[in-house]
Formats: structure tokens, C-alpha cells, sequence
């Protein structure tokens, strides 16, 4: 079983209690208006734009398919620029045991690995056969997850998970649905279901400059119910690498850190008690 992988991060102490390493996974279900890395969100369709821009010759189209040289790509990024469809070319088609491989040669440095992307729970069965291998080298497993996956139903993957970062992007159902193009139901599910099962990490709220009522709402409604039971990040909106459709909706400037402090008040007054910023 292979998975597409768009990126790996050795060491990051942002993903998740300690270092860790990230690994990117390929395509998302939600088209969200702040993605930052809106090329993860689709599979490349093979469609070979990308593979005349690129001023090296890294990009080369074989059988409808982009073949990437990692060798001969300076990392540019213009690929990445010219897609129209939300993908990139610079994907690398690994199986779990080509992961393993690269997590041992830091393993001595890191607490455990963060499954992230676009939305790692596409693969779910291939995230089911890693994290049964990487448990056994004695690491921590967590899934970064805008919630589009019901993991009430899978108790396979619950077993190998040690907890999930659930991002909660909105509580308001249409809200939701203008922001990320997609329906919030089963993220609110999820949101009761990990607290519940004592698999919720971390939940996060994307602040943003455009919709102060909409950010206030989401904060309450999420600090009332976790309590005390997990840490609540607030992430300030950037408007760094958002694609123009998503700039048109959320905005060209920074959440104030004004903003996010006050939301932070609101969160503890909800009850909230670890609110990072
Ligand atoms: S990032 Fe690499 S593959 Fe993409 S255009 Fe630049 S050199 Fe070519
Ligand atoms: S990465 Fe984008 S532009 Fe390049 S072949 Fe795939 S879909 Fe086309």
C-alpha cells in the first residue's frame, strides 16, 4: 500500500507535545477560504501545465502522469504557482515502510509523528498499517483532522491513535459551509465523540479579521464544551500564501493579536482553561 505524500517535516514543536515529525499526506475534502497550502487540496490530474514552466527541467509527463526529479528541482515553487487545480506535482507515492525508514533516522529526537496534510484520514487504511509500525518503535501517533472523517466508527484506528488535533473552523452550519465548502455536522460529532473517548489532543480556531461575530461564536460554543478537558488554540489568520478567492473572502490583513486576546478572555470566561494564542 503506497500513500501520496506531499511533504515531510523532521522535527517540528508545532505539531502537536514535543518534537515531532510531520508528514504531509495529499487531498482534502475541504476547499477551506485561509489554506495556506492549497496545492495539498487536490490529486494532480495529470493535466502537464506545470511541466512547461518549470525552468529546470524537474517536470516531465509520461503515460497522462507528472514525473518529478527531485534531483534537478531547485524548489522554486513555480509549479506550484501555475497549477490551476489545487495540486502539485512534487508528490512522493511512499509506503509505510519507506516512512518507517525516514522516522528511524531521527527517531532518538522525536516524542512521536503528526499525520497532517491536506487530510491525512483520506488514507485512512494506510494510516491504520503506519501507526501499528511506528507504536512499535515506542513513538507517540496523533492525526491532525478538520473533521470531515467519523471516527466514532472506527475503533481500528482509535487503537493505534493516541489523539487527534481537530480543527473546528466554524459552529455556524452555514458559516462553515461558505468558508470550507463543506457541511460541519460530523466535525461537531467528532468534537463531542473525542472529548468523550479521551482522544481529543488539541481543538484549533482559525481567527479571522473578516467575521468578529462569527469568531466569537465559535469560541464560546467550543470552550463551553471542552472545559477543562483539552487545550484550545486560537491560530491568527494570515493571509500568506491564501489563494485569491480565499484573500476576496477572509481578507489581506493579519488577525489583530488585540483580536485574538479578547477571544482568548471569552474562552476562559466559557470555561476554557489552557487557550493558546
Ligand atoms: S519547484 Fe521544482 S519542479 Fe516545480 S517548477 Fe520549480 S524546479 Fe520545477
Ligand atoms: S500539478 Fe497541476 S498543473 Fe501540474 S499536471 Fe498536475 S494538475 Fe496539472
Amino acid at each position: 500500500m503506497k500513500a501520496p505524500i506531499n511533504r515531510i517535516i523532521p522535527f517540528s514543536n508545532v505539531d502537536g507535545p514535543g518534537n515531532r515529525m510531520a508528514i504531509f499526506f495529499q487531498s482534502c475534502p475541504f476547499k477551506c477560504m485561509y489554506c495556506h497550502n492549497p496545492e495539498t487540496i487536490q490529486m494532480c490530474i495529470g493535466c502537464g501545465l506545470c511541466v512547461k514552466q518549470c525552468p529546470v527541467g524537474a517536470l516531465t509527463l509520461e503515460d497522462k502522469k507528472v514525473v518529478w526529479d527531485e534531483k534537478k528541482c531547485v524548489q522554486c515553487d513555480t509549479c506550484i504557482k501555475e497549477c490551476p487545480h489545487l495540486s502539485s506535482p512534487k508528490i512522493k507515492w511512499m509506503s509505510s515502510d519507506d516512512l518507517v525508514e525516514e522516522i528511524k533516522k531521527v527517531q532518538l529526537f522525536i516524542r512521536g509523528i503528526t499525520v497532517s496534510g491536506g487530510e491525512c484520514t483520506q488514507h485512512r487504511d494506510f494510516l491504520v498499517e503506519l501507526f501499528t509500525k511506528v507504536k512499535g518503535l515506542g513513538l507517540t501517533c496523533l492525526i491532525d483532522s478538520n473533521g470531515s472523517y467519523d471516527f466514532s466508527l472506527d475503533e481500528e484506528l482509535m487503537n493505534v491513535c493516541d489523539g487527534v488535533m481537530l480543527d473546528v473552523k466554524a459552529t455556524d452550519p452555514s458559516f462553515h459551509q461558505k468558508l470550507t465548502h463543506s457541511d460541519n455536522e460530523l466535525v461537531l460529532k467528532n468534537l463531542s465523540f473525542l472529548l468523550e473517548a479521551g482522544k481529543l489532543e488539541e481543538v484549533r480556531t482559525v481567527i479571522l479579521p473578516t467575521f468578529p461575530d462569527e469568531n466569537e461564536q465559535t469560541v464560546r460554543a467550543v470552550s463551553r464544551l471542552i472545559q477543562g478537558k483539552c487545550r484550545y488554540k486560537l491560530l491568527r489568520y494570515r493571509p500568506f500564501g491564501v489563494r485569491k478567492e480565499g484573500l476576496d473572502f477572509c481578507g489581506q490583513i493579519l488577525a489583530s493579536q488585540q483580536e485574538a486576546e479578547h477571544l482568548k478572555e471569552i474562552a476562559f470566561l466559557e470555561g476554557a482553561e489552557t487557550v493558546i494564542i
